[in-house]
């Protein structure tokens, strides 16, 4: 017979441990389920300047093992298990770990996103020293240096802007000659003076792994062949998100590229299973944000339980 739990939460990045916090206080005992990346993307984030509360800023894994701590003062209990499958056609929910089979009579899906990267050693050596996924959280500290974002849609256009405010130069590279961005995005960045558009371009490596901070990129035009230097001290990946939602595949509601459909907010089709954070946000992935969509789904479930005589 497997335990059977009031709240199981699927993820421990924001909104994961403010669903923690939250049912915790609520009595409900939520097990945490972590994931593969203990923390979410807060935890490779360096300082935090924008998570209200913190005049001075926080670093990122800080702020994560802050909010655990709260979690755990309160009754939540934290697992590293690895999720296999997950059913929701049944009730009390079925999912099935490495460690073995747990019941849950409520789900918070707070699985997240993952940025994508390049894959290359060289960026993967320097994320937190030059080179980041998250212009809107890390922007600020590249004030007057010459940056490269790469990607080709809307959220290259967006970090490129964002990064004109503080960066003195910013270098657009896209791998094709056309972009997927939308119009609008596309002529706002052919318009400012502080951008150059470089197509036909890929990142071969990221320079300064030794010192520590990006201090150039190895680059390569894919039409002529042609092998440079491109002089920047920050690097921006704009190539897209990856929900982490492939699991729930069939079982409720995705949209077109995996993020999970939520109706007021984070409630899923299946009544008991509610989403929150980024794994159903593409629109802000904010810290903020996904703490307080992590805040509704642990009122809903709260509600939920309350209803059915839990
Ligand atoms: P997209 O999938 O639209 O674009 C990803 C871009 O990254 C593409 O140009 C792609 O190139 C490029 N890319 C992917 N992998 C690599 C790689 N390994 N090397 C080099 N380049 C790579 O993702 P976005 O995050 O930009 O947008 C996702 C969705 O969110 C879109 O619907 C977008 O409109 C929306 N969005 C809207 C915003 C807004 O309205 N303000 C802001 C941000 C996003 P290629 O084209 O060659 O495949």
């Amino acid at each position: 017979m497997s335990e059977i739990r009031d709240t199981v939460i699927l993820g421990s990045g924001c909104a994961g441990l403010t669903a923690a916090i939250y049912t915790a206080r609520a009595n409900l005992k939520p097990l945490v389920l972590e994931g593969h990346e203990p923390g979410g993307q807060l935890s490779i984030t360096t300082l935090v300047e924008n998570f209200p509360g913190w005049p001075d800023g926080i670093q990122g894994p800080e702020l994560i093992e802050n909010m655990k701590k709260q979690a755990v003062r309160f009754g939540a209990e934290f697992k590293m298990n690895h999720l296999v499958s997950v059913d929701l056609s049944v009730h009390p929910f079925r999912l099935k770990t490495g460690q073995g089979e747990i019941s849950t009579r409520t789900l918070i899906i707070a699985s997240g996103a993952s940025a994508r990267w390049l894959g290359l050693p060289s960026e993967q050596a320097l994320i937190g020293h030059g080179v980041s996924s998250c212009a809107t959280c890390d922007g600020f500290f590249f004030n007057g240096h010459d940056i490269a974002v790469v990607g080709g849609g809307d959220t290259a256009m967006e970090e490129a802007l964002f990064l004109t405010r503080f960066a003195t130069k910013v270098y657009l590279l896209h791998r094709r000659e056309s972009f997927r961005a939308s119009k609008v995005m596309m002529e706002r960045v052919i318009a400012h003076p502080k951008i150059e558009i470089m197509t036909n371009t890929v990142v071969e490596e990221v320079l300064g792994v030794e010192e520590k901070s990006v201090r150039g990129l190895n680059i390569r035009n894919v039409k002529t062949g042609d092998k440079s230097v491109l002089p920047v001290t920050g690097f921006f990946l704009g190539i897209g998100h990856e929900p982490n939602a492939k699991m729930f595949h069939g079982q409720i509601d995705l949209d077109e590229d995996g993020y999970i459909r939520t109706n007021d907010n984070v409630l899923t089709r299946v009544p008991g299973v509610f989403a929150c954070g980024d794994v159903q946000d593409r629109r802000y992935r904010q810290a903020i944000t996904a703490a307080g969509t992590g805040c509704m789904a642990a009122l809903e479930a709260e509600k939920y339980l309350e209803e059915h005589g839990h």
